[in-house]
Order: C-alpha cells, then sequence, then structure tokens
C-alpha cells in the first residue's frame, strides 16, 4: 500500500547534449514512479552549467520525448545557467569562509604531483595555505577532512567515504569559469526543495562530495538512492557522449515496460492500452525495495 502523504519532491535531471537514450530514461521512469508513489511531486531540471557542451535544440527533443512517455512535472523546468549568479555568490561565500581556496595549478601540474587513486588524481594540495608566489588562482578548491562522510542509499545500502584519502581537495569553480557539476547540483537541489533523489549509480561515488557541500552550507539532505546502469554488449555505460542511440517514441509503452523490467519491478498484471494507463498502474505497483543490485561503475 502507498505511503500518507508526506512531503516529497524528486527531480529529473538531464544535460541537454542530446536526446534521451535507454538509460536516462530508466532513470526518468524510477525516479517519476517513486514520486507517484509517494503522491509527491516531479520536476524536472537542465543541467545545462557546461554550456560549451549543450545542444540547444536537445532541450525540445527530450521535453517532447518526455510527454510521449506520458511524464508530468509539477512545474515548468529549470535551467542551472539560469542560476550561475547565486552559484557564484555561494562560491564567494565558501572563499570567504575559508572553505574553499584557489588553485593555480595546471591539469599537468596535478597529475604530475598528484596520488592515484580509484576515483581519480588525488590533488596534493600545492595551493591549499595560499597560492605559491607567481601563481595565479585558476579553479577554486573545497578544503576536505580527514572523517568519514557517510549516508545510507535507499538501494546500495550504507556508503562511506574518507574525502581527504579518497578524492581530495575537490573543485568547485572550474578553471574555465564554470560552476563545477558537484557544487551547481547540491545549490539546485537545495534552491528547488528536492527531497528525495534517484539518478544513476555511477554517482554513487559523488554523493559524499555533495553530501560535504550540503553540511557545509549548513543545507538539507536529500534522501539518495542510486540505480544499477544500463550498459551495452561491452559493458559500458549507455551516454550521450558514447553515442547511445535516442530512444524512439514510436512505441512507448514497450519501451516503458522495457525499463520497467530492468528496474526489477513485477510486470503490470493486466494489459494495458496506453502509456497512461501504465503511469496509474506503476503509481500501485512501484516497489523500491526490488532494486537491490547495483553496479558501482
Ligand atoms: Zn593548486
Amino acid at each position: 500500500m502507498p505511503p500518507k502523504r508526506t512531503f516529497y519532491r524528486g527531480r529529473f535531471a538531464p544535460t541537454p547534449t542530446g536526446p534521451l537514450h535507454f538509460g536516462s530514461l530508466v532513470t526518468a521512469v524510477a525516479s517519476y514512479a517513486d514520486a507517484l508513489y509517494h503522491k509527491g511531486e516531479w520536476i524536472l531540471r537542465f543541467d545545462d552549467i557546461d554550456e560549451s557542451r549543450k545542444i540547444s535544440e536537445s532541450v525540445d527533443t527530450i521535453l517532447r520525448t518526455l510527454e510521449v512517455f506520458g511524464f508530468e512535472w509539477a512545474a515548468k523546468p529549470t535551467f542551472q545557467t539560469e542560476r550561475k549568479e547565486l552559484y557564484h555568490s555561494i562560491l564567494s561565500g565558501l572563499l570567504q569562509d575559508d572553505l574553499a581556496y584557489y588553485c593555480g595549478c595546471s591539469r599537468k601540474e596535478v597529475k604530475d604531483a598528484g596520488r592515484r587513486t580509484e576515483l581519480g588524481i588525488i590533488y596534493p594540495g600545492t595551493c591549499r595555505n595560499g597560492l605559491p608566489s607567481g601563481s595565479v588562482g585558476r579553479s577554486i578548491r573545497m578544503r576536505v577532512n580527514h572523517k568519514s562522510t557517510q549516508f545510507v542509499d535507499r538501494f546500495a545500502g550504507p556508503i562511506k567515504q574518507n574525502l581527504g584519502k579518497e578524492v581530495g581537495d575537490f573543485v568547485v569553480g572550474r578553471a574555465d569559469g564554470y560552476t563545477a557539476y558537484q557544487l551547481a547540483v547540491v545549490v539546485d537541489d537545495s534552491v528547488e526543495n528536492i527531497t528525495h533523489i534517484i539518478r544513476g549509480a555511477d554517482l554513487l561515488t559523488s554523493t559524499p562530495r555533495q553530501l560535504y557541500l550540503q553540511i557545509q552550507l549548513g543545507l538539507d539532505v536529500p534522501s539518495y538512492g542510486h540505480i544499477p546502469l544500463v550498459v551495452d554488449s561491452r559493458g559500458t555505460k549507455l551516454s550521450k557522449s558514447t553515442g547511445a542511440s535516442a530512444v524512439s517514441t514510436d512505441y512507448p509503452l514497450n519501451l516503458l515496460l522495457a525499463a520497467w523490467k530492468f528496474l526489477g519491478q513485477s510486470p503490470p498484471d493486466r494489459p494495458l492500452a496506453d502509456v497512461s494507463e501504465f503511469w496509474s498502474e506503476a503509481t500501485n505497483i512501484w516497489s523500491a525495495k526490488r532494486i537491490t543490485t547495483i553496479n558501482k561503475k
């Protein structure tokens, strides 16, 4: 039985760099079904902070595709590019409070001096106590600690990360002037009062950084659930950058059922005529508990 109504606001945040592929459809289905089940709201946000990668017609294509699949969003879609000033004022605040600092290192300098881990290269801390003389601040890095940052993921269970050891002081303001995704997404989720986040498991290892930012900024921490990634025959995550094909809008019901199956959900027990019947059925039979397997990469 669906739970009693409590405030629930979920979101789907595609990058407008191409049409939706099956992997993004699965994420949209999971987050929407969970919101419907909780009698909550579901909104759309375009992760377009990296304007160099934006393809303007993708926004319309994505919106049209979501409509064909029967998704309904509770408010006008939002865009990260509309919040640039807010991100910058938050970055200034972090610098002022010494929670973040300017870094003058080039990518190569970090690569040469940094320690390599599973999650990438750990910044060696060169500019942590001030820019070396002659160096100019290029990016802004968050000062992390060596305590464990932890949370319980709805699907992946308890997650722990020692940011100091495993990630290092991470970039919140990019050298090219754009706000880094980690900070932008935290600000967005807070401004939009997002209570529940369901997204792909590729972001699981980023979540402790976002949690750390929420704590440092005194923001509420939403509930997180990371779903398994859809991979191709070579085991690579479907993504726009690897040229995953766009979902066809010819037979939306079939693709919704395929996404449903991928999410481990039990099939509807009656034949469905169209996408709106799918969603009214999905509202009742959605079971977050059936999502258990996570491929963390
Ligand atoms: Zn540096």
